[in-house]
């Protein structure tokens, strides 16, 4: 069996596993301060493991960020410059490591998820994916070649520049550090702030839709063109509004204008930007993909 945490702001999904279909147990603990949580991280698997009498081969865990992943830097395991200030500098591998006396994989939540998706979820049979989850936050994993991709530090696609819907539309967006950035413009509270309602309350005709699938289909159009994946994987709250699934391909095909020659995309855009085959588990279920590959 395998321990797999996915650690979000507001709580950290924590499971023991060895695939979807063996779940041996699950828990949310809220993220609060850092002691707190991960002392009742850690007490959640060692009762676990005891109780059910289970050895937990190795941990896997996709966290918020933005994280060190770099295993030659003296701060890896590191989680660096988040807006959550308790959990600068905190170093998760090595506390979960030195307390729970196991082998620990680290990726970003966003890669995590990627790699459950590739394992068991709409990703499967494909090298080269990209899940990107539209939340409180926007962020995009990529797998390429097989491998959860990270190079320099790690990819932030939540923050990349995008055009404004129309001049007349004065939105700052909320993102603190960029005005006009895809999660500033496009998360949770995104939406909340231009609507002034809760995205999950927002009617279904209501215009916010339209211009929210064209924000996404912006950025999709984009990052087809950098990294050209095989798969998109659409997660996360605001996804739960699944009509903006046609609208978003439908404007992601009208962006490309017939560039793109290929019927994956042409032909077949149902098949190319989907929701999580895992449903909400892409993250939590990826984190027990990330353990186990400490056995490879
Ligand atoms: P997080 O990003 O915090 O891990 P979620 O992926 O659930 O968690 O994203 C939460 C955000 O998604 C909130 O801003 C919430 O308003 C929005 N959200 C949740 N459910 C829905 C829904 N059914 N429709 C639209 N937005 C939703
Ligand atoms: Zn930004």
């Amino acid at each position: 069996m395998y321990a797999g945490i996915e650690a979000g702001g507001t709580k950290f999904n924590c499971i023991i596993a060895e695939d979807p279909q063996n779940i041996l147990t699950e828990t949310r603990i809220p993220t609060t301060t850092p002691h707190e949580t991960l002392t009742n991280v850690i007490d959640f698997f060692l009762k676990e493991a005891l109780s059910r009498n289970v050895t937990l081969k190795s941990l896997g865990i996709g966290s918020f960020g933005p994280l060190d992943l770099n295993k030659q830097s003296p701060h890896y395991g590191c989680i660096t410059s988040t807006p959550k200030t308790a959990w600068q500098n905190v170093n998760i591998v090595k506390e979960l490591e030195d307390r729970l006396h196991l082998p620990v994989e680290l990726d970003t939540d966003v890669n995590a998820a990627a790699l459950g998706e590739l394992c068991w979820g709409a990703g499967q049979g494909w090298q080269n994916i990209l899940y990107i989850t539209i939340g409180t936050g926007i962020g995009g994993g990529a797998i390429i070649a097989g491998k959860p991709y990270h190079g320099l530090l790690h990819p932030e696609m939540g923050h990349i520049f995008l055009t404004q819907s129309s001049t007349k539309d004065n939105f700052k967006g909320v993102c603190p550090y960029h005005s006009h950035c895809f999660e500033g413009l496009a998360s949770g509270p995104a939406l909340k702030a231009q609507w002034g309602q809760d995205a999950a309350l927002i009617e279904s005709h209501h215009p916010a839709w339209d211009q929210e699938a064209f924000y996404i289909a912006q950025a999709l159009s984009i990052y087809i063109s950098i990294l050209s994946p095989e798969i998109i994987i659409l997660g996360g709250g605001v996804m739960q509004q699944t009509h903006l699934f046609p609208l978003i391909r439908t404007k992601v095909i009208e962006l490309l204008n017939g560039y793109l020659q290929t019927p994956a995309i042409l032909e077949n855009i149902e098949h190319y930007i989907v929701p999580p085959g895992l449903g909400t588990q892409s993250g939590v279920l990826g984190a027990i993909a990330l353990a186990r590959s400490l056995d490879a």
